[in-house]
């Protein structure tokens, strides 16, 4: 059985049960599998359910039962409405795109949510308790959530959203959902004010043992483990590797790097990955560290790709931990520093990876709109401002020389961005069948001012008695 780590050393190792419903190691670091299980290969003809099934079964094995993992992984995929869950498209530069947005929310956050969900309701059944699941959102991360828990019988869910400052559609999409254990509360202040109540509430001792708080952030395994999967499967069935058999490098739009890291994992299953590129816009802190090996710290600024305008990428300390050597405490004061000083450097030996196995591009939003454009008008496809960022660096890097399969994770669909897609084409792209009808949905919120007494005091009230 695979037990898990802290990347800052200092936590006690724990069983993936345990690991599912902490989310953050108690000395605040990431947990990571205490070695890797070797390569897993698995029949690409396998249909994607099963195919996941296969992939994730080393790192859960021996704390959940076989067949309830088998139903765990039919029920999350079969909530895509394509046949193939994850099918992959070649585009006519020969640039492949891994579309993993045919999920209930049209962002690739689905296919680790949906997992997510019935995990913890396993878990929390056996143990015969249940969580009340607290999270801030700016738009994606939310409504994948509330889908992926409504309706579960051992958690209550509470997504706080910055009143009037979401998309309509990010919007509708988390209150247009009609379950009695969801409930969504627009905040009178701003993302930034949500996340301050977020993290009060954990840091109330008190408060967080009575309603058992828990969180299902991208730093959360449980994540990251379902995203493996699709690197497996999108080089398993790769049209370029198959034919060529050469480098393949696979470009990701990136936020908080938790979909990369995943990539990572599966080079380290097996799965044939040469070179990752790490893709972002105009908030370019990755490119930063990619290129050079260093980063600062700098204020967010708002993009075309909302959901990667990020500075500090939480992730990014899995991969710190393996460069530095699975040495938690050096880890431990990096992150230290590097919260202080707003500085990290890797430009000593350490660094020596980051040159030869990573790159990283940023695009300008002038940029991305021309690359929707441009794959409009070659492709007839549209593409949503993420996958523009993906697929812009990937042409960079092909630009400059790096041969062989170019992979592109594209990570939403593009009608949940209509305004920039409308901007680049002239096209407004439609909700896909089962979401046309979201504008005529009744909505289900309550807007709350910004005080945590206040806040604290609804979850309180409306959670369910049972617990
Ligand atoms: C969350 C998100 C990202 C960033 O993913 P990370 O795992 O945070 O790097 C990219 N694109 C879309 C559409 C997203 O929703």
């Amino acid at each position: 059985m695979i037990r898990y780590t802290s990347t800052r050393g200092a936590s006690p190792k724990r069983s993936f049960g345990d690991v599912l419903l902490a989310g953050l190691a108690p000395d605040g670091g990431l947990y990571v599998p205490e070695v890797w299980p070797g390569a897993i290969a698995v029949d690409p003809e396998l249909p994607y359910a099963q195919f996941a099934a296969e992939i994730m079964w080393p790192f859960v094995a021996g704390t959940i039962d076989r067949h309830d993992f088998d139903a765990i992984c039919a029920a999350a995929y079969d909530t895509f409405t394509n046949d193939a869950v994850i099918p992959i498209e070649t585009l006519s530069s020969g640039i492949e795109l891994v579309e993993l947005f045919h999920g209930p929310t049209l962002a690739f956050k689905d296919v680790a949510m949906q997992m997510l969900g019935r995990l913890f309701d396993h878990e929390l059944d056996r143990r015969g308790t249940r969580t009340t699941i607290v999270g801030a959102t700016s738009g994606d991360t939310g409504s994948a959530a509330i889908e992926a828990f409504r309706d579960r019988e051992n958690a209550d869910i509470f997504i706080l959203h910055p009143h009037g400052r979401t998309s309509e559609v990010q919007r509708r999409q988390m209150t247009t959902v009609d379950a009695p254990n969801v409930f969504n509360v627009a905040v009178d202040g701003t993302f930034d004010d949500c996340q301050d109540i977020v993290k009060a509430m954990f840091a109330d001792v008190a408060f967080r043992e009575r309603v058992k708080l828990g969180a299902v952030n991208s730093i959360n395994w449980a994540r990251v483990m379902a995203q493996v999967v699709y690197y497996h499967w999108a080089v398993a069935n790769s049209a370029g590797r198959c034919a060529d058999g050469g480098l393949v490098t696979v470009t990701v739009p990136t936020g908080n790097f938790g979909n990369v890291f995943a990539g990572r994992v599966a080079q380290r299953t097996g799965a044939g990955i040469d070179r990752f590129v790490v893709a972002s816009n105009r908030n370019d802190i990755l490119t930063q560290f990619f290129t050079g090996r260093a980063m600062t710290i700098g204020g967010v600024e708002p993009s075309l790709s909302p959901s990667m305008d990020i500075q500090v990428s939480s992730n990014l300390e899995r991969l710190i931990y393996e460069l530095l050597d699975n040495q938690g405490s050096v880890v431990a004061e990096m992150m230290q520093q590097f919260r202080s000083s707003g500085h990290i450097d890797f430009s000593g030996a350490i660094g020596e990876e980051l040159t030869t196995g990573w790159s990283g591009y940023s695009l300008t939003d002038d940029q991305t709109l021309e690359v929707i454009r441009a794959i409009h008008e070659t492709d007839d496809m549209l593409v949503d401002p993420h996958t523009a960022v993906g697929i812009g660096a990937a042409e960079s890097e092909v630009a400059s020389g790096v041969e062989g399969t170019h992979i592109v994770m594209a990570t939403a669909h593009p009608a949940k961005f209509p305004d920039a897609v409308e901007k680049a084409t002239s096209i407004r792209p439609p909700l896909p069948d089962n979401l046309a009808d979201l504008y005529e949905r009744p909505e289900h919120y309550d807007v709350l001012p910004n005080d945590f007494a206040t806040v604290c005091e609804f979850v309180e009230s409306h959670r369910s008695p049972r617990s």
